[in-house]
């Protein structure tokens, strides 16, 4: 395990000098066993779950540094992509955050394969009698730009042709044999508008296959219709492992794409694009994950971990995706470190990096902590914005059920207590997951997630603090809950009680289609055989 306190200004080391921060002595601890006989969680008033959510309410919800905090993130550092300086400096903002509320901190180093930003990119599109000879049609639009932005971790393509435009629908194999020969031509897909969880779902399983066939068939690039209105654009990425992805690939606003579908199709053989995406290209680089740590007392080397990625796209300024979530961590640190009692176990406090480009920081921390996965009790993430909680998913886990209803009986009336058992790749538990840890990730409703997922619009006037506030509860207690009942939430899986459990819940299948079974197989990814 690397170990490395990054840089902190002077000035703010003497300014937490001098307020000499309160450390609480173990020895003191109230809920301590022999001094409370009701100690850990249980579903008795007594227990310390009761006590501590009683504690953590009136801390978290009155006046607090977290929207101060979160104004500082999203406002003036912005969008941060894994590998960019701002990345670099959120990272600095998370020490400080987590040192001005008195828990201790350090980053955890890893190498990010390739860094990747946007260049200008830029998508001409017109109906042109150049591409045929002799000229096909007489009509002719010259060419224009329209709304498009390079898809993340797309490689780079140099504008000095004009291709022919090549609707393939929604990409289905026969769609793209209905279409003919792609070589040589920019491809459009189309899109429905996402409102819901499976619509997001489906926009990361339904691209692969398409992807195959474009590279199959020899096509210059792909061009994707946004799914969401009014000319927001949006930041994908369909490349799932921080490897530079197959083929170009732009995402063109809905209301342009569908104008062009409309030419396309008016006049399938001289509709074009010219298409310029000048990507920058680099790395490897070293990249670090930041962990805020509460160390238990009767059992130090027994872990929670409470997670929530630091990095976003850069459109907007990451505040839903996932600044708010961020956010939620150090609050809930400098909470429980408030409430002046300890549980019995270590909570960790994680900030992964490395989330938008597949997981790739927690996959990191994974891989480095695998000495001590069998004492990692749960890994909770939240990582779906503001819409309000209504439980957890489980991980396809029906043996930790009991213990967080049980955890959460404090706060019962809040309609939280809804867990389901899926599974699903896509967020930080994902690794820990295939290693057979528990997972809890807080189940949302999608509220105003959805239409500003990715994009320019993602910014800190969507983030509601009454509720983020009440998820920071929410999320202490299931933290301290875990770390302080008796038993542990639930065993680490052998290899194959996960492969049962992704059977069970479909995960296998979307690990298929998305190109993560082989790691699994091999044993790169997951318990190792
Ligand atoms: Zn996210």
């Amino acid at each position: 395990m690397q170990r490395k306190l990054v840089f902190v200004p002077s000035l703010l080391l003497f300014v937490l000098t001098a307020s000499n921060l309160p450390q609480l002595p173990p020895v003191k601890n109230p809920l301590a066993p022999g001094q409370n006989p009701a100690a850990g969680c249980s579903t008795t008033d007594a227990s310390s779950c009761a006590q501590i959510a009683a504690k953590l309410l009136p801390i978290v919800m009155g006046p607090s540094p977290m929207e101060e905090n979160l104004r500082r993130l999203t406002d003036e550092i912005g969008g941060r992509v894994t590998g960019s300086p701002e990345m670099a400096k959120a990272v600095e903002w998370a020490v400080a955050a987590f040192r001005a509320a008195g828990v201790e901190v350090h980053t955890e180093k890893y190498m990010l394969p390739v860094i990747w930003s946007e260049g200008k990119t830029r998508l001409l599109f017109g109906v042109s009698s150049l591409l045929t000879t002799p000229p096909a049609e007489d009509v002719s639009f010259p060419l224009l730009p329209v709304h498009a932005v390079s898809v993340g971790w797309s490689p780079a393509l140099a504008a000095d042709e004009v291709y022919r435009l090549v609707d393939v629908g929604y990409g289905s194999e026969e769609e793209f044999r209905h279409a003919g020969s792609i070589k040589g031509e920019v491809l459009l897909v189309h899109s429905d508008i996402g409102s819901t969880w499976t619509d997001l779902l489906n926009e990361y399983l339904r691209p692969p296959d398409i992807i195959k066939r474009a590279v199959a068939g020899g096509a210059i690039a792909i061009l994707w219709m946004g799914a969401r209105e009014r000319l927001l654009l949006y930041r994908h990425t369909n490349s799932l492992k921080g490897e530079i992805d197959k083929i170009p690939q732009a995402v063109v606003a809905r209301e342009d794409a569908m104008r062009m579908a409309r030419l396309v199709e008016e006049f399938p053989k001289t509709a074009s694009a010219e298409l310029l995406m000048p990507n920058k290209i680099g790395g490897p680089v070293e990249q670090q994950n930041v962990v805020g740590e509460i160390r238990g007392y009767e059992k130090p080397n027994e872990v929670v971990i409470l997670a929530a990625h630091l990095d976003s796209w850069e459109l907007g300024t990451g505040a839903l995706d996932n600044g708010c979530n961020a956010t939620l961590v150090i609050e809930a640190a400098r909470a429980i470190k408030a409430t002046g009692l300890l549980p019995r176990r270590t909570i960790r406090f994680v900030l992964f990096s490395g989330k938008e480009q597949g997981t790739i920081g927690s996959f990191e921390y994974v891989k480095t902590h695998r000495a001590e996965l069998d004492k990692i009790r749960a890994v909770i993430v939240f990582d779906s914005g503001i819409g309000r909680v209504t439980g957890y998913s489980l991980g396809g886990r029906r043996d930790s059920e009991s213990g967080v209803r049980e955890i959460l009986k404090p706060l019962e009336s809040w309609g939280a207590n809804n867990d389901t058992y899926d599974a699903s790749f896509g967020t930080d538990n994902f690794d820990f997951l295939l290693e057979g840890v528990p997972t809890l990730v807080a189940n949302q409703e999608e509220a105003n997630y959805l239409p500003n997922y990715h994009a320019s619009s993602d910014t800190l006037d969507k983030v509601d603090m009454r509720e983020l506030k009440l998820h920071t509860v929410l999320a202490a207690l299931t933290a301290w809950g875990i770390a302080d009942r008796t038993e542990p939430l639930g065993k680490r899986l052998t290899r194959s009680e996960i492969e049962t459990q992704m059977k069970e819940t479909g995960l296998d299948r979307q690990m298929k289609l998305l190109g993560y079974w082989d790691a699994w197989q091999s044993g790169v990814r997951g318990r190792k055989p």
